[in-house]
C-alpha cells in the first residue's frame, strides 16, 4: 500500500508514508481508531521515553500530557521503577496464582489494604481496568447470591459514566460513542442523575447540585433496592465522558443511600486513584469506603497491565465455606503478575519517600497561574481543576476538531487527545514549572492558530 497526494487527491493532508509507517498499519489493528484516518494522518512511532517525554525515531520529544491514556504517575523510564522491574526479573516473572503465591503480590496486598479507605482489605488482580470492573460485577452479584437475596441481579451506575469496554462493563458504561452499536448484546441498566456540575443550572453551586442528583439516586434505590445488587460510579471525575468533575457530597450521600437500601457501592477509581484529585484516594474526599473499590493504570505506574479489586472482610467471609461452587470462581491467566506486583511496590515506595501529593500540590497551583491566559481565553469555556487534572470545553465548529488538534499539538511537541471538544491535561507527576510552561504555551498556540 503506498499512500501519496496524488493517489488519494481528495484528502490535501495525505503525508507519503515510510515502509514502517505501511507496516505497522498493515499488521496492527489501533484501539479506538478508525484505520482509514491513517490514510491522512500518519501514526507517530515512538522509540524511547524518559521523564515526560516521549522521543520518535528521527528524535523529536513530546510531552505526554495525558500521561499515556492516564496510566504514567512517575515519567517513562522511571529509574526507581525500572530498577525494581529488573530485579525481580531477575528473581521469577510470573507464577500462576492459583495454588502458589510469592512476595510482591502478599506484599502489595497488604500496602493496598493499609493505604485504601475503611477495611478494604482482600485483594483479587487482574489485568486491566475493565476486567477489575467485571470482578467488581460479580462479586457483588455472588455475594447477594450466598446472601439469601438472589433478585439482586440489576447494576445502577451514572448518565455518563465509564467503566471498560468488555460487555459487561459496557453495560455499566454510559459513553454513546463505545456503547450505541453494541447496545444489542449488552444487560439493560439504569444510569440515573450525572452530579457532573457543568448540568447545574445557572448560579447553582456544585454542591447543590450534587445532593439533587443524589436525591435522583435516592428516589431510584428506594423503588429498585430489592432487585439492585450494585451502584458502580466514577469517584469525583467522569473521565471519558469529558473530564466531568462533581461535588464530594454526592459520595457521602451515595455512601448514605447504599447504605439504607443494602445496595453495594462500588467505586471505579482505576482512573482517579493514586493521587490524580488530589488525594492518594479521591473516596477521600468525601471520608467515605466503598464495598468494593477498583484500581488499575497508574496502580503500577503505568508501566504494565495489571488491576485490583480490593473489597471488605464482610464480602470475603460471606465466600469463605466447605463448598468450592461458593468460592468466587474467576480467573484471569496473568493474575497478581510479579513483575507487574513488583512495579506497584515501586511506585507505592515513590508516594511515600517523596511526598507526592504535598509536590502536586504546589504544581497544581503553578499550572493554574501559569494558565490563566487559557482559562480566560474567549473560545475556552468551564476551566476547571482538580488534583492533577485540568479540563476546559473549546468553542469551536471545526469538523474532527479532536484530531486535528491533537495533530497541532505533535508540532508543538505536546501529546494532548482532546475528548470531543474537551481538552485536558493529565500529565506525569514528574512535570516540571519549566514543562508546565511549555504545555500551556503550546496549548496557547494552538486555540489561537487552529483553523476554525
Ligand atoms: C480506563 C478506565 C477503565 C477501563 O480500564 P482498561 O484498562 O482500559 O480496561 C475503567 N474505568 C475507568 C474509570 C477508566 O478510566
Amino acid at each position: 500500500m503506498s499512500i501519496t497526494n496524488q493517489a488519494n487527491p481528495a484528502k490535501p493532508n495525505v503525508t507519503a508514508t515510510s515502509p514502517f509507517q505501511q507496516r505497522s498499519l498493515q499488521s496492527v489493528w489501533h484501539p479506538c481508531t478508525q484505520m482509514k484516518l491513517h490514510e491522512t494522518y500518519p501514526l507517530v512511532p515512538i522509540v524511547r521515553g524518559e521523564g515526560v517525554w516521549l522521543y520518535d525515531a528521527d528524535g523529536n520529544g513530546y510531552l505526554d500530557a495525558i500521561g499515556s491514556w492516564w496510566v504514567n504517575l512517575f515519567g517513562h523510564t522511571n529509574p526507581a521503577i525500572n530498577a525494581a522491574i529488573k530485579d525481580q526479573l531477575d528473581k521469577i516473572e510470573h507464577v500462576m496464582l492459583a495454588g502458589f503465591t510469592h512476595e510482591p503480590v502478599v506484599a502489595l496486598s497488604e500496602r493496598l489494604a493499609s493505604i485504601t479507605p475503611g477495611d478494604l482489605g482482600h485483594c483479587f488482580y487482574a489485568s486491566d481496568g475493565a476486567s477489575a470492573t467485571e470482578i467488581a460485577l460479580k462479586m457483588s452479584f455472588h455475594y447477594w447470591q450466598l446472601a439469601g437475596k438472589p433478585n439482586k441481579t440489576q447494576f445502577v451506575s451514572l448518565q455518563n459514566d465509564y467503566h471498560g469496554e468488555t460487555l459487561g462493563a459496557l453495560s455499566v458504561t454510559d459513553v454513546g460513542i463505545f456503547k450505541k452499536t453494541y447496545s444489542p448484546l449488552l444487560r439493560p441498566c439504569t444510569h440515573v442523575m450525572t452530579p457532573d456540575w457543568r448540568y447545574a443550572n445557572h448560579g447553582e453551586s456544585a454542591e447543590h447540585y450534587a445532593l439533587r442528583a443524589a436525591a435522583a439516586l435516592e428516589e431510584h434505590l428506594s423503588r429498585y433496592h430489592d432487585e439492585t445488587a450494585a451502584l458502580i460510579i466514577e469517584p469525583l471525575i467522569q473521565g471519558a465522558m469529558g473530564m466531568g468533575m462533581y461535588h464530594p457530597a454526592y459520595l457521602k450521600r451515595a455512601r448514605e443511600i447504599c447504605d439504607r437500601y443494602q445496595v453495594h457501592l462500588i467505586a471505579d477509581e482505576i482512573a482517579v486513584g493514586f493521587g490524580r484529585t488530589g488525594t492518594l484516594f479521591a473516596c477521600e474526599q468525601a471520608d467515605i469506603a466503598p464495598d468494593f473499590l477498583c484500581l488499575a493504570k497508574g496502580l503500577s505506574g503505568g508501566y504494565l497491565p495489571l488491576s485490583v479489586v480490593l473489597t471488605t472482610d464482610t464480602v470475603y467471609q460471606r465466600f469463605y465455606d466447605d463448598k468450592s461452587a461458593h468460592a468466587f470462581l474467576h480467573s484471569h491467566t496473568h493474575t497478581g503478575n510479579a513483575l507487574a506486583c513488583r512495579a506497584a511496590l515501586a511506585v507505592l515506595d515513590i508516594f511515600e519517600q517523596d511526598n507526592v501529593l504535598e509536590t502536586n500540590k504546589i504544581k497544581a497551583e503553578y499550572l493554574n497561574q501559569a494558565a490563566a491566559a487559557l482559562s480566560s481565553h474567549p473560545k475556552v469555556s468551564n476551566f476547571r481543576n482538580c488534583g492533577m487534572i485540568w479540563a476546559f470545553e473549546v468553542d469551536t465548529d471545526l469538523e474532527q476538531f479532536s484530531q486535528k488538534f491533537f495533530q497541532a499539538g505533535l508540532t508543538q511537541r505536546l501529546l494532548l487527545r482532546p475528548l470531543g471538544k474537551t481538552v485536558y491535561f493529565m500529565p506525569p507527576y514528574i512535570i516540571t514549572e519549566e514543562e508546565i510552561d511549555l504545555l500551556v504555551n503550546g496549548t496557547l498556540h494552538i486555540l489561537n492558530t487552529l483553523e476554525q
